[in-house]
């Protein structure tokens, strides 16, 4: 009987050392790692719970190598994160034209580096497809995962209108894509409109809706080709809602096939209030519960106090998220550290 107990215990002991609710973290890579430290990293987060870490290697596949392993060293879970249609330095042709007929590369929108590629580019959807899966046939990536796969910001959320003095009431011209030629000529064939002598572009159901498939149907390609080609698992990074996502960067997401999605519910940028978090989180999970992809609700660190982080950790999980993703663990102070201990128990 004594035997008997003792063993109930340890189970006991071993399953409530666990039974915390899992938490992803976001991280970049140095351009030169130092393994003891991103090792240190890994670990002092596993110990607040994190289960897998998302790190932006830069496409760096070496970097990408070597934090891999470590976080398998540690027990992490590794995705491999990619900056997707946001990039500098490639093809002119490759970018993304507005509304006012300039393309992205040398009239960025809002700021210098917003340099967006266009995602109905057959080469743009090619070169992708080739980096995912150059990162993806690395040993101990698990995911890759997929951020800025979307059209710019046609809306800016609303907690950065003070940031670049606009108030966006409605879609803003010079960061509406994508009007080239070839968009513009597919859009024509397959509907009989032609968008450029359309009045209002942002009314036309037909052209939103154009727009969302573009992007569904260029991360569906790259889910694809990377599961055939690795077998390895896709994740991506998305806005809110998708209420929100589709209306503030047209993406669609409830239609991706992806294993693992990452919404930003950053409350902070929206002018919510923490109890916003739990709100939004029950939409993602409903949009995607006929396909029962798991959704991590992610946090955004920095602005968020304490108190505001416990209310949006139990608003995610009475949600029905599968975890959380702390953007970024770096601004974790002792405080946060010990607010997500309580919460996620
Ligand atoms: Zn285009």
């Amino acid at each position: 009987m004594n035997k008997f107990l003792i063993t109930l215990c340890s189970f006991m002991l071993a399953f409530s050392a666990q039974a915390k609710f899992p938490v992803y973290a976001w991280d970049t890579l140095k351009p030169v790692i130092n393994e003891d430290s991103l090792r240190a990293d890994f670990q002092l987060w596993k110990s607040h719970g994190v289960v897998g870490v998302c790190m932006d290697g830069s496409y760096n596949l070496k970097n990408i190598a070597i934090a891999a392993r470590i976080a398998h060293e540690v027990g992490l879970e590794y995705h491999s994160w990619m900056h997707c249609l946001k990039r500098a330095g490639l093809k002119h042709e490759w970018y993304a034209v507005n509304r006012l007929g300039k393309p992205a590369d040398t009239h960025p929108a809002y700021v210098e580096r917003y340099k967006v590629l266009d995602p109905a580019n057959p080469e743009v959807r090619d070169d992708l497809t080739r980096n995912a899966i150059a990162q993806a046939k690395i040993k101990n990536v698990d995911y890759i995962q997929l951020d800025y796969i979307r059209y710019a910001d046609v809306i800016l959320p609303r907690g950065l209108w003070s940031k670049y003095n606009l108030v966006m009431d409605e879609e803003y011209a010079p960061a509406d894509y994508c009007y080239c030629d070839r968009c513009v000529a597919d859009f024509r064939s397959r509907t009989g409109i032609d968008i450029r002598t359309v009045a209002d572009p942002s009314k036309c159901q037909e052209w939103l809706q154009f727009r969302y498939d573009r992007v569904t149907e260029l991360v569906n390609h790259v889910a694809r080709k990377v599961r055939k080609a690795t077998g390895k698992k896709m994740s991506a990074d998305v806005f809110p809602g998708p209420s929100l996502a589709k209306q503030l960067v047209r993406q669609e997401w409830n239609k991706w096939d992806m294993d693992m999605l990452f919404p930003m519910n950053y409350n902070s940028f929206y002018l919510e209030p923490a109890t916003w978090v739990g709100n939004i989180t029950t939409e993602e999970v409903q949009s995607v519960k006929f396909k029962h992809t798991p959704v991590s609700s992610g946090l955004f660190i920095p602005p968020i106090s304490p108190e505001d982080l416990a209310v949006a950790v139990k608003g995610s999980i009475e949600a029905g998220a599968a975890s959380i993703a702390l953007f970024t663990p770096r601004y974790m102070t002792p405080e946060h550290w010990k607010a997500l201990d309580e919460a996620i128990k």
